[in-house]
């Protein structure tokens, strides 16, 4: 059985196509995805030696050599061009996250691939920013929280007018604020426009315990007495009064 985090990953892969998983440590998701029915075959990508190793004996474990392909390497360098429908990156920084991105998108190795299904632990607005930047068109997006963390699972397609679909979705007159349009779109990217379209209570939360973070680190700048901390604790306070004004509107 798949962890929650792990499950609502598999949840977004379309039926029947065949996956690339970046990163894949134990290889626990294209195990699951192709030992589930699926998915037909998979690659499971690793930098990692130990982690590729765990991954080569886990798909061994369970007999499912012939149908998932344990590659060694850098992010997508692992991957030839047509080889998968649905590429899935999960459980890394979106910073990390989106160079892996970029650099495939630049070899030609997203050519093909129909769908992204990427779950950030931290830097979602950069994964956000990615997509929209690359022309891929959010279709989902899911929170959960396992094991007192919350997490975000971000579902991308190819699509035509994907676009004009972006365009719409990330329109900051979506949040009846008084922001400016830059400001609105930072918060969108940040918070999730669909998430905060259908807010839930772990959306709630995650932005509850961000403003306490928050609220910790410009009291601790409050000590200091330099322009530099003043200045940055006058960013943190613009912050929270932001997210404080997106929650305060939700639906
Ligand atoms: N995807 C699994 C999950 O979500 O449970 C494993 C997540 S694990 C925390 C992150 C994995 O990414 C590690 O096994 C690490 O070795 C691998 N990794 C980090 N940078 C990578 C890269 N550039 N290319 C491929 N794998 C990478």
């Amino acid at each position: 059985k798949l962890s929650r985090r792990l499950q609502s990953i598999a949840d977004r892969v379309t039926h029947g196509s065949r996956i690339a998983d970046i990163g894949s440590d134990h290889a626990l998701l294209p195990v699951y995805l192709v030992q589930s029915g699926k998915c037909p075959s998979a690659i499971a990508g690793e930098l990692n030696k130990g982690p590729w190793q765990a991954a080569v004996k886990g798909v061994a474990e369970a007999g499912l050599r012939h149908a998932i392909d344990v590659r060694h390497g850098d992010g997508m360098s692992v991957l030839q061009a047509g080889e998968a429908d649905t590429v899935t990156i999960a459980g890394m920084g979106g910073s990390l996250m989106s160079m892996i991105l970029e650099t495939g998108w630049l070899e030609g190795k997203l050519a093909g691939v129909q769908e992204l299904v990427l779950q950030p632990n931290v830097g979602e607005d950069i994964v956000r920013r990615w997509l929209v930047e690359r022309g891929y068109a959010l279709q989902h997006e899911t929170i959960m929280e396992e094991d007192g963390r919350i997490y975000e699972v971000l579902h991308a397609a190819v699509l035509a007018e994907a676009d004009a679909h972006n365009e719409s979705l990330y329109d900051p007159s979506f949040l009846p604020l008084h922001f400016t349009e830059q400001e609105g779109k930072e918060l969108l990217y940040a918070m999730g426009p669909l998430l905060l379209r259908e807010p839930s209570e772990w959306l709630i939360r995650k932005w509850e315990l961000e403003l306490e973070k928050l609220g910790r680190i410009c009291g601790q700048m409050s000590q200091s007495d330099t322009p530099e901390a003043r200045e940055k604790e006058a960013a943190f306070r613009r912050e929270m009064s932001a997210i404080r004004e997106v929650l305060g509107c939700l639906p």
